[in-house]
């Protein structure tokens, strides 16, 4: 299947015909008040701030009481596609898992999107385009949530409950505006690093995330992030599903949630 089409309805309004860049534009929802959204100052990846006050998780590991960042059952979570390399992960896959999309991706890529559905997997938000959130503005960050969900939407007819912030990048700014979109975030537990075995030299080994696999199965718990835009992580990921074997929760099942705000 092509590109998903831009729905009529988002024709009308938002003015547009085609699905956004990298730099989405902000378009104004009468559901979100700007009251509610704390006066943080924006910060550049890969700084920090001076205290824990604004609960950032990737500076911190601060979680919010509404975050979800482990789970009863070790769970496998992929992030960043679908891609093409999604397609075989699939196939392989003897557990429900948890997929956190990028909205372009999902547009580019809508047969692989409506195969995960089908298969019973759990869809969620990884923005519109995978840019460090504390340091965009409050409309940049409406805008990266607004469009993922319409891509979701105009794709799969669903809403996303479960969000991931590129990079862990959050804190509570970023937590009030997606929780007037009714989302909550995920962060994990268990971070395979999966894709530093594409670094140039590789900076992690197949060896190194199996040892770390197997001491996160004796533990028996977590959430697990890991990324199906490469052939080696998803070729890994089945590696690691056979690993752990099918007894494994969607994220939404580990908190006992709903699968999405709405399903049309
Ligand atoms: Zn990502």
């Amino acid at each position: 299947m092509a590109t998903t089409p831009v729905p009529d309805w988002l024709q009308k309004f938002t003015g547009l015909n085609s699905w956004p860049d990298m730099n989405p534009p902000y378009i104004p929802l009468d559901f979100i008040n700007f009251a509610n959204i704390p006066n943080i100052p924006l910060r550049a990846p890969g700084t920090c701030p001076t205290n824990r006050l604004q609960c950032s998780f990737d500076c911190f590991k601060c979680v919010s009481h509404d975050d979800v960042y482990t789970c009863p059952r070790l769970s496998q979570t992929f992030d960043d596609g679908p891609s093409k390399f999604t397609k075989n992960l699939l196939k392989h896959l003897h557990s429900k898992a948890t997929f956190f999309t990028l909205g372009l991706n999902v547009v580019k890529n809508p047969d692989i999107y409506l195969d995960i559905k089908n298969r019973g997997h759990l869809l969620g938000s990884h923005t519109w385009s995978h840019k460090f959130l504390p340091s965009l503005t409050n409309e940049e960050i409406i805008a990266q949530f607004e469009w993922s969900i319409w891509a979701m939407n105009a794709t799969g007819h669903h809403l996303p409950k479960w969000y991931r912030p590129p990079y862990g990048g959050i804190d509570d700014r970023v937590r009030a505006i997606a929780r007037m979109f009714g989302m909550q975030a995920v962060v994990w537990d268990h971070d395979s690093f999966d894709w530093q075995m594409e670094s140039k030299p590789p900076q992690r080994t197949k060896k190194q995330i199996l040892n770390d696999i197997s001491r996160w199965k004796d533990q028996g718990r977590g959430i697990i992030l890991e990324h199906d835009v490469y052939k080696s992580t998803t070729d890994l990921a089945i590696e690691i599903n056979k690993i752990i074997g099918p007894n494994q929760m969607t994220v939404a099942e580990c908190v006992d949630g709903i699968n999405y705000v709405k399903e049309f």
